[in-house]
């Protein structure tokens, strides 16, 4: 059997022992960290499956270790934000979060959170298996590798999950519900505007160039689609 590792790094005690009370009783082997520094340290070396990171941390914040995590794990993190401020969600997801959570937020939301992560499929649908090209572009997603000509570009788990939907539909426009559903499943509750930023980061690292893109296009009042324009 195998027992996911989360990791929560959390400087408020009474929040960090919530959270690891109701993971560990919904069967997460989870460690916890009151630092920055110490949580960088433990996601090195415990290889989590997933990451609950606050933003605000004494002696390294979250926004920092999210990047340094980024550079050797594929862990999936969830940002743990200040009550109603936009601004580090938006920033947060920035730096390669994969999801995030505003406080105050109830234990069970984090399990639910925690699991809808975890239940992403890693397998794949019927005849989704075979590698697509875009023009340059060409996405792999038995391998998970996507290239831009002889470019290897490096995507986080959920990039790739978005990019990897829509190119599995060419020409077909998605919404961001749809795209919500088909990643995160049926179950996510949270802001449309996720999908945007993951869109935003994954069109960047191809290069590709939001006002006039030649992979992921926008479908104006839809949501986006792959395919000529
Ligand atoms: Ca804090």
């Amino acid at each position: 059997m195998n027992t996911h590792k989360v990791l929560v790094i959390e400087d408020e005690p009474a929040l960090a022992r919530l959270a690891q009370e109701y993971l560990t009783r919904d069967g997460f082997d989870v460690t916890t960290a009151a630092d920055g520094e110490r949580g960088l340290a433990l996601a090195r070396e415990l290889e989590p499956a997933v990451i609950l990171l606050d933003i605000g941390l004494p002696r390294l914040d979250g926004l920092e270790v999210c990047r340094a995590v980024r550079s050797f794990s594929d862990a999936y993190v969830i940002m743990l934000t200040a009550r109603g401020d936009e601004l580090d969600k938006i920033v947060g997801l920035s730096v390669g979060a994969d999801d995030y959570l505003v406080k105050p937020f109830s234990p069970r939301e984090v399990v639910a959170r925690v699991r809808a992560m975890l239940r992403r499929p890693r397998t794949l649908p019927d005849g989704a298996a075979a590698a697509r090209r875009f023009g340059e572009l060409t996405v792999d997603p038995l391998g998970r590798e996507v290239r831009v000509g002889e470019r290897v570009v490096e995507l986080t788990a959920t990039e790739f999950d978005v990019l990897a939907t829509l190119a599995r539909s060419p020409n077909v426009a998605f919404s961001r519900t749809q795209l919500i559903e088909s990643i995160w499943g049926p179950g996510w509750v949270g802001d449309e505007r996720l999908v945007d930023v993951h869109v935003g980061r994954v069109r960047r690292k191809l290069g590709d160039d939001a006002g006039d893109p030649r992979f992921v296009r926008t479908v104006r009042g839809v949501g986006y689609r792959m395919g000529p324009g």
